[in-house]
C-alpha cells in the first residue's frame, strides 16, 4: 500500500491536475485510485514537474492531451493488436516518454482520422471526444 501511494504521488508529481474543467471529471481512474488510496490528488510531497507538452486537436473526432497521459499503453494496445492498425505507439525515454503518431505527426494528419476506439479505453483525460466538449 505504502509503495503503491509513492508511485502515485510521483505520478501526479507531472499531472496537470485540473479536474474541475476536465472532461473525465468523475469517471476518472486516476481520481478513483487516489481516492482508493487515500491521497490527494493535488499532493505536494513531490516537486512538480510538468511535461507542458501542446494539445493535439487535429483529429475531427478526438483531442490528445499528452499532459494528463498516465502511460497506461491501452490505446496503444487496441490500435496495435485489436485492430492492427499500429497508428500510434510509444516514443522516447524516461521524463519524455510519450504516446505518438509515426513520425510525431499530428493525429489529424495520421491513420487516425476516422477512428477513434482509443477513447473509450483511455482510463484519464488524455484522449476525449470532440462531441463531449460541446
Ligand atoms: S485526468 Fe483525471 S485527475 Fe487528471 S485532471 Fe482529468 S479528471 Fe483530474
Ligand atoms: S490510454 Fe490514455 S492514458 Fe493510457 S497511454 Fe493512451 S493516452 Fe495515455
Amino acid at each position: 500500500m505504502r509503495l503503491a501511494r509513492t508511485a502515485l504521488e510521483l505520478l501526479l508529481a507531472s499531472h496537470p491536475v485540473d479536474c474541475t474543467h476536465c472532461l473525465k471529471n468523475r469517471s476518472c481512474e486516476l481520481q478513483r485510485i487516489a481516492k482508493h488510496l487515500g491521497v490527494k490528488l493535488k499532493t505536494k510531497r513531490f516537486r512538480k514537474i510538468l511535461p507542458e507538452l501542446p494539445i493535439d486537436t487535429s483529429s475531427p473526432l478526438f483531442i490528445y492531451d499528452p499532459n494528463k497521459c498516465v502511460l497506461c499503453g491501452k490505446c496503444v494496445w487496441v490500435c496495435q493488436e485489436k485492430l492492427g492498425k499500429g497508428a500510434i505507439g510509444f516514443a522516447y525515454r524516461g521524463f519524455r516518454r510519450m504516446v505518438t503518431t509515426f513520425g510525431d505527426e499530428p493525429v489529424g494528419r495520421s491513420i487516425c482520422q476516422d477512428c477513434s476506439e482509443c477513447i473509450a479505453v483511455c482510463p484519464v483525460g488524455a484522449l476525449v471526444l470532440k462531441s463531449e466538449t460541446c
